[in-house]
């Protein structure tokens, strides 16, 4: 009969992040963990905790509200993501963006990798950079391999909003922010979005504060 194994100290520390139970605390830009390249995740938490930490970021996400967020935004070093948007927008910003209803669903060891060289620049934000957006352009459409909570594999197509949100929260996994990718001419407070720049797409912000789209 096999002994237990160990527990890793990758399992020590979810623990302890989920003993409070509530949305867990998400760390902001400043900490090395957002610039590490998260660990491949291979077992380290066992099938029950696993399911338990994929609950306690989906709680964190929704609470935040976001529509992703990555293992390294709650401080655990691992490649793990969750995403979900239940895409409350006006039709113009639909039709504009490509941005529809994405349903749950977590992303481990998640890759990418372009279709086509079409781009799209919209403003977007990140929770672990609380009160400011930025304009990225991104891939238009792209691949996503990646195995979902079961270990089953993924490889899908995704375009609209839904590929941005598979690159930013892929992204992060790799130590990246949005704002490593962003016009930073673009960058606007979530006053001056509210004010400002609500309009469906970048164009007139990027006349206003002097940025190129693609
Ligand atoms: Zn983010």
């Amino acid at each position: 009969m096999a002994s237990p194994r160990a527990r890793t100290p990758l399992a020590e520390q979810v623990e302890e992040l989920l003993a409070d139970g509530g949305p867990l605390p998400i760390v902001a830009a400043g900490d090395p963990v957002l610039r590490r390249a998260a660990e491949p995740f291979d077992g380290q938490l066992e099938p029950e905790l696993l399911a338990r930490f994929v609950q306690a970021m989906r709680l964190t996400m929704h609470a935040a509200p976001g529509v992703g967020l990555a293992a390294p935004q709650v401080g655990v070093g691992l490649r793990i993501a969750v995403v979900e948007d239940p895409a409350p927008v006006p039709e113009e910003v639909r039709v504009a963006r490509g941005r529809v209803p994405l349903p749950f669903r977590v992303l481990v060891n998640p890759s990418y990798e372009a279709v086509g060289t079409a781009r799209a620049a919209f403003y977007e934000g990140c929770l672990s950079v609380p009160g400011w957006q930025a304009v990225v352009a991104r891939h238009a459409e792209v691949r996503l391999r990646a195995l979902d909570e079961h270990g089953r594999a993924v490889d899908e197509v995704f375009s609209g909003w839904t590929a941005r949100i598979v690159q930013h929260e892929t992204d992060h996994l790799g130590g990246t922010l949005y704002l490593d990718r962003a016009e930073l001419r673009s960058l606007s407070s979530n006053d001056a979005m509210a004010q400002r720049w609500t309009q469906p797409t970048p164009a007139e912000a990027a006349r206003a504060l002097g940025f190129e789209l693609p």
